[in-house]
C-alpha cells in the first residue's frame, strides 16, 4: 500500500518534470527494494542499451550503500551498521572506505547541526520506531534512561585501519536522517562520471536533477513539494531546481496519532519528542547529502535560526507550516 502510494507520488513528480510524455528519448527505470522507499531514475541522454547498463550498475552501486547502511539486517561478506550496533561494546570492525567515509560525515553531522542531528539517537529512535508499531508511547523515563547512551563520541572511527566501533553497550546508530542523501550523492557522482548531463534520481522524495528536461524547452526541473497535509501526491508548491538535490523532512511521513496528536519520526534530542516546529522543510542545494542533512537539521530548529544555517551552506529552503 506505502509502495503503490510513492509510487503514485513519484509518477506524479516525473510528470511534472517530463512536460512531454510522449518524448522517445526519456527512459526510466524503478527500484523497489532498497533503503525501504521508492527509487526511480530518468534520463534524457541514453539509447536502451546504454540506459539499461547504467542503470544495473546504478542499482548495484544503491544496493551496495544500502546493504552497508542497513541497521536491521547483517549480510554475509561485509561489516555493515547492523554489525556495528551489534557488537557495541566490543571490539573495533573493520568496515570498508565508503563506510569509513559516511561514518565521518555522520560525525560531522552533529557538528554542522548544531547537535539536532545525531546519528548516535538509535536507542532513542528505536522506542519511538516501536511506537509507531504498537500505537503505545514510550514513557518519558524509557527515553531519558535511553538518552543516556545517545552521545555522539561512543561513535569512534580510526581512519588509518578503517575501523569503527560503538564504545557504549547498548548505544546504537540510526542513519536514517543522512543514509538516503549520501546514497544520492554517491549516485549521482556515478551517473555524472559516466558522462550523464540530464537526469533525475528520485530516492523516496529526495530529488536530485541535473541538466535539464530535454526537449520541453525548458530550462529547470520543475519539483513538486508535498501538501503536509492532504493525499500523498497533493502538492502545495513547487520548486525550480538544476544541477540540484531537493530533500523533505516531513511530520506526515512516519507517524501515529494517539488522542487525537500526532507523533512522527523526527526527534528533538533535547526533547526525545517529535519536533514541532514546522510540518516540512524542504532544502535544495548541490549536494545531496548535505540537503538530506539540512533538511533534518532545520526541521528540528526555529525558522530563523534554520535559515540563517541554510545560507551559511548555500542552500536555499522552503517551509510549510
Ligand atoms: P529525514 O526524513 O531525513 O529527516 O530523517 C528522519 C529519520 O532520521 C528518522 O526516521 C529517524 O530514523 C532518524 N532521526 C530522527 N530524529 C533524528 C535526530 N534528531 N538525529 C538523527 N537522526 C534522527
Ligand atoms: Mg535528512
Amino acid at each position: 500500500m506505502k509502495k503503490t502510494r510513492l509510487l503514485i507520488l513519484c509518477l506524479c513528480v516525473l510528470f511534472l518534470l517530463s512536460g512531454c510524455k510522449s518524448d522517445p528519448e526519456i527512459r526510466t527505470t524503478s527500484y523497489y527494494d532498497l533503503f525501504d522507499t521508492y527509487i526511480s531514475f530518468t534520463t534524457y541522454d541514453l539509447d536502451e542499451a546504454e540506459f539499461n547498463s547504467v542503470s544495473e550498475e546504478l542499482y548495484t552501486l544503491l544496493q551496495d550503500f544500502h546493504h552497508q547502511t542497513d541497521i536491521y539486517h547483517h549480510y554475509d561478506g561485509m561489516t555493515n551498521l547492523y554489525d556495528m550496533n551489534a557488537a557495541a561494546g566490543g571490539n573495533p570492525l573493520t568496515v570498508s572506505e565508503t563506510l569509513m567515509d559516511f561514518l565521518n560525515f555522520c560525525i560531522e553531522a552533529d557538528t554542522v547541526s548544531n547537535h539536532k542531528v545525531n546519528v548516535m539517537l538509535g536507542s532513542v529512535t528505536s522506542l519511538w520506531h516501536e511506537a509507531r508499531e504498537t500505537g503505545t508511547l514510550p514513557s518519558q523515563e524509557s527515553l531519558n534512561a535511553a538518552a543516556e547512551l545517545t552521545d555522539i563520541h561512543f561513535l569512534k572511527i580510526n581512519s588509518q585501519d578503517n575501523t569503527a566501533v560503538i564504545t557504549m553497550p547498548g548505544a546504537s546508530l540510526d542513519v536514517g536522517a543522512l543514509a538516503k542523501g549520501y546514497a544520492g550523492k554517491l549516485a549521482v557522482n556515478f551517473l555524472r562520471d559516466s558522462g550523464i548531463d540530464n537526469f533525475v534520481l528520485n530516492l523516496g522524495g529526495n530529488v536530485c536533477a541535473y541538466g535539464q528536461p530535454v526537449g520541453t524547452g525548458r530550462d529547470r526541473f520543475t519539483i513538486g513539494i508535498q501538501d503536509p497535509r492532504a493525499a500523498d501526491g497533493t502538492y502545495k508548491t513547487t520548486c525550480s531546481v538544476k544541477d540540484a538535490c531537493a530533500v523533505t523532512s516531513g511530520d506526515y511521513q512516519r507517524f501515529i496519532e494517539v488522542d487525537g496528536v500526532r507523533y512522527h519520526h523526527i526527534i528533538d534530542p533535547d526533547t526525545l519528542q517529535p519536533s514541532a516546529y514546522h510540518h516540512s522543510v524542504t532544502v535544495i542545494c548541490e549536494d545531496s547529502a548535505m540537503a538530506d542533512l539540512l533538511s533534518t537539521a532545520l526541521f528540528l530548529m526555529p525558522e530563523e535560526e534554520g535559515t540563517a544555517l541554510a545560507e551559511s551552506y548555500g542552500a536555499e529552503v522552503i517551509y510549510l507550516d
